[in-house]
């Protein structure tokens, strides 16, 4: 899965035009799935104009409540009601900057799914956090509480996404080497198998997100735990963004 996160970009018009250049892309939806993730006054128009296409919308956030008096939120059922499918949860600069906690995101996961949307759940560590060796023990932490409702038996079969993104690689042009990221990946990868079998380990999709660019795209999904990635910068533009997503035509 190739997914742009849109972040606060692009106006109305821009958004047109992108999202019609992605339609005409011929992309072979057989290879990839391909997401975007509008700002929320972007959503209803991505919708409507990818409507009975394979390309998925996403929300960036919501709250975990369906509806009240929460100013400024929007509700799992709102999105749901426009028509997308996903909603990504957890990103790290709404871990930073809007101060959301793993417990929370594990709720607006919970949410997301009784609301039939897929959440793509972001963790990933710091440069201190790295630096100081403490990589593993930091996504661990993370996904033991993000996903805490889900390792329960009675949630075991939600579905859900998982995206690595090292947030001293994200909007940095830092990336992490394959290699890097293939290692957390494996990380991962081994947690969700002891945390839910096998099986469902080896089916959930982890993509990796930090800097990723048409030039180094096709080395990280040359890695056996990397399924896609989670696009920020390069997912603005559609030469870039088309590039990425056609990674297995370089
Ligand atoms: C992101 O925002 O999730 C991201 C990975 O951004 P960028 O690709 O710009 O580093």
């Amino acid at each position: 899965m190739m997914a742009a996160n849109w972040k606060m970009n692009l106006s109305l018009g821009e958004a047109r035009e992108l999202i019609g250049a992605i339609k005409q892309a011929h992309i072979d939806f057989g290879m990839v799935d391909v997401l975007i993730a509008p700002p929320f006054t972007t959503l209803p128009l991505a919708c409507d104009l990818l409507a009975g296409t394979s390309v998925f919308v996403a929300g960036q956030n919501m709250h975990w409540e369906e509806q009240g008096a929460f100013t400024g939120e929007v509700s799992p059922l709102m999105l749901k009601e426009i028509g997308c499918s996903h909603v990504i949860l957890g990103h790290s600069e709404r871990r930073t900057l809007f101060f959301e906690t793993s417990e929370l995101i594990n709720k607006k996961a919970v949410s997301a799914r009784e609301a039939g949307l897929v959440p793509i759940i972001c963790i990933g560590e710091t440069l201190e956090e790295r630096d100081a060796e403490q990589t593993f023990s930091v996504v661990e932490t993370q996904l033991n509480e993000s996903l805490e409702s889900f390792r329960k038996k009675e949630n075991h079969d939600q579905d859900f996404i998982l995206a690595y993104e090292p947030v001293w690689a994200i909007g940095t042009g830092k990336t992490a080497t394959p290699v890097q990221a293939q290692e957390v990946h494996r990380y991962i990868r081994d947690w969700l198998s002891r945390n839910f079998g096998q099986d469902r380990g080896d089916a959930v999709r982890i993509l990796y997100g930090g800097s990723v660019k048409p030039d180094n795209i096709a080395e990280l999904m040359a890695q056996p735990d990397i399924d896609g990635a989670l696009i920020g910068g390069a997912g603005l533009k559609s030469d870039s963004f088309l590039s990425i997503v056609r990674y297995y035509k370089q």
